[in-house]
């Protein structure tokens, strides 16, 4: 489902990847851990295009994402064809951006009608349905501001899942939460997971990592520094950087 080659970003003087290569199968649940600073946001703005990559590819499903490489040249993708490779891919960041003004269920209808072009009726009818899965479907006509922030996050997740993506991106969900509203977030990705849904989550949640996660990945300093199963990751990491920051965390 994705497949990062020689990822490379720079930020003025700031080589933030340094070639990472990731690849993740369709129904694979990656968990990215690693210390702040060391890329992982700014890895999955690349994945979705949010980020112009310096260096390297990413394919998603297949495609080539932001750049069309017909002729033997390179060129950027117009802005038309990155809308539509984005909207293929749901994202879902620490702060959770509905819109105020828009009750629960009409946050979850605008994307699919406005880009999407699905009927009214269609859109809400399936909107229902993943409030229902997510757990809200008590609060489909309350505003953003009179749910707690899992709630809130649970919206934003449906939200995503509205465009039936590919490819689920979460940078951090619960990062924002007070502690006893994380469960619940945690429990509406589990159930993603477990529905085959394919994810690359960043999250320091090492008990989701442990239980969720198909494979954990350890980021350090822009480059990936060691992958494997979440127990060989967690109970077992061989690389030093590794296991001085679950050293910290655990
Ligand atoms: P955290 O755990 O704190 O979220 P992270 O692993 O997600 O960290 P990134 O946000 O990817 O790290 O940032 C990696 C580095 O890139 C940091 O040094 C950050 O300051 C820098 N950086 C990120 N975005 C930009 C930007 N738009 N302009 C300049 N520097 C940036
Ligand atoms: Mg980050």
């Amino acid at each position: 489902m994705v497949r990062a080659r020689s990822v490379r970003k720079t930020f003025g003087h700031l080589e933030v990847l340094k070639g990472v290569d990731l690849d993740v199968t369709p129904g694979e649940v990656v968990v990215v851990l690693g210390p702040s600073g060391s890329g992982k946001s700014t890895f999955l703005r690349c994945v979705n295009h949010l980020e112009t990559i310096d260096g390297g590819s990413v394919h998603v499903d297949g495609e080539l994402i932001g750049f069309t490489a017909s002729g033997g040249k390179v060129r950027h993708l117009r802005k038309r064809d990155i809308t539509r490779q984005r909207r293929e891919i749901g994202m879902v960041f620490q702060q959770f951006n509905l819109f105020p003004h828009l009750t629960v269920l009409q946050n979850v209808v605008e994307a699919p009608t406005g880009v999407r072009g699905e009927s009214r009726a269609e859109a809400r009818a399936r909107a229902g349905d993943l409030l229902a899965k997510v757990g809200l479907a008590d609060k489909a006509d309350a505003y953003p501001r009179h749910l707690s922030g899992g709630q809130q996050q649970r919206v934003a997740i449906a939200r995503a899942l509205a465009m039936r993506p590919k490819l689920m991106l979460f940078d951090e969900p619960t990062s924002a939460l007070d502690p006893e509203l994380v469960g619940d977030v945690l429990d509406t990705m589990k159930t993603l997971a477990e529905e085959g849904l394919t994810m690359i989550v960043v999250t320091h949640e090492i008990g989701f990592a442990r239980e969720v996660a198909d494979r954990v990945v350890f980021m350090d300093a822009g480059v990936i520094v060691e992958t494997g199963r979440p127990a060989d990751i967690l109970d077992a990491p061989k690389n030093e950087r590794t296991k001085a920051f679950l050293s910290k965390v655990l």
